[in-house]
């Protein structure tokens, strides 16, 4: 989310018990799955549904450029069919045109609308355009196969931006800021190290979250370096957004583009979660949504107002069959046409739990491994009840769906929002419970005292697929920056321990891990707290970063390829975790430490001792009895750990891993 705006528990419920019944209930649906258009050299089919609409007129342009009248080429008359459908054929080949509808209620006529279904667009998503799909696919487009994924637990998530990976004079990329910038093979920073493509590959990585890359508003295409956005803005749902494009003149560009990353990724072992947000529009009054039937996709206030629980304005209303429709036809159409493997939806929590359900259940059918993920949570108040939202605190009730764990990230760092507040990773004492919590994956556990746990007082996980650990992300001050707004009297050492046992917690932690691009190496937005519109000195990713904190790279690095090779760490069952993790108990405060058996759970690690010092001191504890190997110590791959007879030493800031073959 743009402003990163969270409420805890106190989202006020306008209405109790179950939806509201209102006017919009008795609008026809129409259940055929060709709505949009249709194209073959013969014959092309348009289908709108505009259930209000008098009449409806579709007009054709020769340019994707809006407001130039001059170049219109046919005006025609659609036909109202059942069930709120309107339907015009053309009989002769017709690709490359472009077209808008307008459509008349009640005697007023539209704008100019944009087909919600658009599937190629001109150049700022003003006019879609009839495209034939096979021609944008790049060679070799049949035979592209997402790399081997089995348990969702097995994800490790790197949520990045399309221009931050590449927009840097350093990256060593050609294509800078673009679609094909991620394509690149053998990039490199000044001093020889892989950037881009070749680094994601390096660091190990399972999936690549990609920030909004659907067509946005933000961003005028005609100058894709003048302003910078996240994208949070959607705009047409179902096109790639064409700043990331070489040329968003041309429709096709983007599309045949944007599945060159696909197919380069899945090449190189990547697999490509998007990030989608279908809770609201850019646009409110004026959206192609609100103009084609006005007020049907949003949920309204009891006095008849657009709600607004995403605090952008408007909130989209999942419940209602053609909303509900259309987004699981958007998500299906992203993995059929652009083989997408998994999806972050934003402000999930403004979603009703049966369309994320029914989602779920249709995108596991054509593709049994998809990942699913999102934010259990809004930004403001919605009229639809809680009990009804994909909400955290509902996720066992989502199927196959994983929320983000605001508690582990919160009591890892301190909270997003207190500036200086500091959480376990820096020092805070009573944090432990909250990190323990994230240890178990949001699940339950005779060990974990859920009184103590910062936001969420019980289990709200069911399976440990269902959360997502993390200790940053796109939102609030990236890591690096909390750590030095909140620990202002700690030397830059001393933070770069705490990052370090900060992602020690997240790569140990079971449930699915998740990092947020750069923080493998210290990445610094320079104190901007929400960059979502900060130019790229903020935002690019500075790649001599990677030279500079190479010894931090190569212990995330490390961490990944034990936490893959390691089924321990990434435990498929809520019963596995509880019956195979043990806590150490009457540690000092500030130290968790726990055991797990991994001969339970087929690890050829047959014991592993965990341990996080989160103190300023160096600590220690009682070495396990039996004879342990050491992994980690002190945040570095070690032979060794420091200590004296029996005793195991846990420096200050610091993670410890232990084995026993
Ligand atoms: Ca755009």
């Amino acid at each position: 989310m743009k402003k990163g705006i969270m409420i805890f528990g106190f989202i006020i419920q306008l209405f109790s018990g179950k939806a509201q019944k209102s006017e919009y209930d008795k609008y026809p649906v129409y259940t055929g799955s060709d709505l949009g258009v249709t194209y073959t050299k013969g014959k092309t089919t348009f289908k709108i549904w505009a259930p209000t609409a008098n009449e409806v007129e579709l007009d054709f342009y020769k340019k994707g450029v809006a407001g130039t009248i001059e170049d219109m080429s046919n005006a025609v008359s659609m036909e109202k069919e059942a069930n709120g459908v309107w339907s015009y054929s053309a009989y002769f080949d017709i690709k490359g045109t472009f077209y808008v509808f307008r459509v008349n209620i009640d005697g007023r006529t539209s704008d100019d609308i944009s087909d919600p279904y658009a599937k190629a667009i001109g150049i700022n998503g003003k006019r879609a355009m009839v495209v034939n799909l096979k021609e944008t696919n790049p060679p070799g487009w049949e035979k592209d196969r997402s790399p081997v994924f089995k348990n969702p637990t097995d994800a490790v998530i790197y949520e990045l931006h399309v221009r931050d990976a590449s927009i840097a004079a350093n990256s060593g990329i050609k294509n800078k800021g673009k679609f094909l910038g991620l394509t690149e093979n053998g990039t490199k920073n000044s001093d020889g190290l892989s950037t881009g493509l070749d680094h994601l590959k390096e660091l190990g990585v399972t999936h690549i979250h990609l920030l909004p890359f659907y067509d946005y508003n933000s961003v005028d295409e005609t100058k894709p370096d003048a302003k910078y956005n996240w994208g949070y803005d959607p705009l047409n749902y179902n096109v790639p957004e064409g700043s990331y494009s070489t040329n968003a003149n041309d429709p096709l560009a983007r599309i045949k583009e944007f599945k060159q990353l696909v197919q380069a990724f899945h090449k190189n072992g990547l697999r490509v979660v998007m990030d989608v947000v279908y809770n609201h529009t850019a646009l409110t009054e004026k959206s192609n949504f609100n103009q084609l039937v006005p007020d049907y996709y949003y949920r309204q206030t009891k006095d008849g107002k657009f709600s607004n629980a995403t605090a952008c304005g408007n909130e989209t209303a999942s419940e209602r069959p053609m909303m509900r429709k259309f987004i699981l036809e958007s998500m299906k159409y992203w993995v059929q046409e652009y083989h997408i493997d998994g999806f972050r939806i934003d402000l999930m929590g403004v979603h009703d739990i049966e369309t994320m359900n029914l989602i779920s259940k249709e995108l596991h059918k054509i593709k049994p491994d998809i990942l699913l993920y999102g934010e259990g949570w809004t930004a403001g108040a919605s009229p639809l009840p809680d009990s009804l939202r994909a909400l955290k605190a509902n996720v066992s009730k989502l199927d196959r769906i994983a929320v983000f764990s605001d508690d582990i990230r919160d009591g890892i760092k301190g909270h997003v929002f207190t500036y200086d507040a500091k959480g376990f990773a820096s020092g805070q004492p009573g944090t432990e419970e909250s990190v323990k919590f994230g240890i178990v994956a949001a699940c339950k556990h005779p060990q974990v005292d859920y009184k103590k746990v910062n936001y969420s007082k019980k289990p709200y996980a069911a399976e440990p697929y269902q959360t997502i650990t993390y200790a940053e992300c796109h939102d609030n001050h990236c890591l690096w920056d909390k750590l030095a707004i909140s620990n202002k009297d700690a030397t830059e050492a001393e933070r770069e321990e705490m990052q370090k046992l900060a992602l020690s917690i997240v790569l140990t932690s079971q449930g699915i891990s998740f990092l947020h691009a750069g923080s493998e190496f210290l990445r610094s937005k320079k104190g901007v707290e929400n960059s979502f519109e900060s130019p790229d000195s903020i935002n690019a990713i500075d790649w001599s970063l990677k030279t500079k904190n190479k010894n931090v790279f190569e212990y995330v690095k490390a961490l990944i390829k034990m936490r893959k090779e390691h089924p321990a760490f990434r435990m498929t069952t809520a019963k596995q975790i509880a019956s195979n993790i043990k806590f150490l108990e009457g540690l000092p405060a500030g130290v968790i430490a726990y055991t797990m058996n991994g001969s339970a759970v087929a690890d050829k690690w047959k014991k592993i001792f965990v341990a996080f010092n989160g103190t300023g001191k160096d600590i220690s504890i009682t070495a396990q009895p039996g004879s342990y190997k050491c992994f980690v110590a002190g945040n570095m791959v070690s032979e060794t750990i420091g200590g004296y007879e029996g005793y195991w030493r846990l420096d200050a800031y610091s993670c410890s891993i232990m084995y026993q073959e």
